[in-house]
């Protein structure tokens, strides 16, 4: 009995029931959209319930890798809106089959290169689509899709020195950065500058000066991390303020603990999934930015010796994640989504898959942990909690480029 228990999903349990909303007789506009939203994630679950024997819960890698290799050859005009974000399309897109385990083509992945050498800028960083003004976010897609893609063609695209002068030209006197020249600020930015910087050796002493301890300024008082300091925490930016804090070695300068309690309220009680800010809707992509902070955390109190520390689980439920990612985030045709009714797209399918992907996989070096819900063969490659690549990309991307000097930046030569 004992062992049934065990093995059935927590969404078929009796006592799931009871992790609904209660808004003690009190309706408002967020209750009644949290209601109308566990109503269609529970029909799933009530299915689920009626049929166990029957049902298994499989990854459709078939159909989200065809939905995604077509994505990389034609995409369809409700794609017209990110013409801005094309290298965004390209990360998307070649780490999600990565994690999949899927080969790129050496023709595809060398045609995909060609197009972002196109996005890249003579002055440095690259833009949204070929002629347009470089900006942190694309720039930082095209640096994880190259470095994902992994070959020397791949690399070579990346102009090292130019990038530098970017980064130099969007940085600011508080140690924080434009996301382009005459941009808005936010915690993106320096996300998106450490990552790119610290995979491509271009970290130079004075580039980040500033920029921990005004990363530091953003983390609000619910122990999350808001765009800039004042603001509401929110999964992405809490994500992208930890990771950079990571890469530039300075955690310590967050409240660890009130960011965990944060983060770990963030998982939905009956969904499963995370919502991205207190009081909102459960979403599928949050599964990476919220659970993707579990493995920073857990190593930064690992490495302070709390001896609470679990050796074999993130600080989140694996399982139910898993269980919602793979209930209600398939699009029966192939890709992933947000919650039930919404439509697929490129960016739901990366980073639910991502998400999964650091659900199923626990650890790193000698102590690894493996929790697959549904078949065996639903498990994916792990995925770099700092980068979201594929840890050996980001090894081999490492290697090649410290045996590149760090390029002599005529640093802030603006100022
Ligand atoms: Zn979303």
């Amino acid at each position: 009995m004992a062992e049934s228990r065990e093995a059935a999903l927590r969404c078929t349990r009796d006592e799931h029931g009871a992790e609904r909303l209660r808004d003690d007789g009190t309706r408002t506009e967020t209750s009644v959209e949290q209601k109308k939203v566990e109503s269609s994630v529970g029909a799933i679950f009530t299915a689920v319930k009626n049929h166990q024997e029957a049902i298994q819960l499989v990854l459709e890698r078939e159909l989200h890798s065809h939905y995604l290799r077509k994505g990389l050859q034609q995409l369809s005009e409700s794609y017209e809106c990110l013409d801005a974000s094309r290298p965004w399309l390209c990360y998307w897109i070649v780490h999600s089959l990565t994690l999949l385990d899927e080969p790129i083509p050496e023709s595809v992945a060398s045609s995909v290169c060609q197009f972002l050498a196109r996005c890249q800028a003579p002055s440095g960083g690259f833009g949204g689509g070929p002629c347009q003004q470089p900006h942190l976010a694309p720039t930082y897609a095209a640096v994880n899709a190259l470095c994902t893609i992994g070959t020397e063609e791949a690399y070579d695209v990346i102009n090292r020195e130019k990038l530098l002068e970017f980064l130099c030209s969007l940085k600011q006197p508080n140690g924080s950065f434009n996301m382009h020249v005459g941009g808005e600020v936010d915690v993106r930015s320096a996300y998106c500058a450490a990552t790119v910087a610290s995979l491509t050796n271009i970290v130079t002493p004075k580039l980040f000066e500033g920029t921990a301890e005004w990363i530091a300024r953003c983390q609000f008082w619910e122990g999350g991390i808001g765009g800039v300091p004042g603001m509401e925490a929110h999964g992405g930016y809490t994500f992208c303020g930890l990771a950079a804090l990571v890469i530039l070695k300075k955690v310590h300068l967050l409240d660890m603990k009130s960011l965990l309690r944060w983060v770990a309220f963030r998982q939905m009680r009956f969904e499963g999934g995370f919502q991205g800010r207190c009081n909102k809707l459960v979403d599928g992509c949050y599964s990476f930015w919220q659970a993707g902070l579990m493995p920073l955390i857990h190593r930064m109190l690992h490495a302070e010796g709390d001896p609470a520390l679990s050796l074999t689980n993130w600080m989140f439920d694996q399982k139910a994640l898993q269980e919602y990612i793979l209930l209600c985030c398939q699009c029966p045709s192939g890709g992933l989504l947000d919650k039930p009714g919404k439509s697929r797209d490129f960016y739901h399918t990366c980073y639910c898959l991502s998400g999964l992907s650091i659900a199923q996989h626990f650890g790193g070096g000698e102590i690894l942990h493996e929790t697959v819900i549904g078949v065996p063969e639903n498990s994916l490659k792990p995925t770099h909690p700092v980068y979201n690549i594929v840890p050996d990309k980001v090894g081999h991307a490492v290697v090649y480029f410290m045996q590149k000097a760090v390029p002599d930046a005529k640093e802030f030569k603006r100022n």
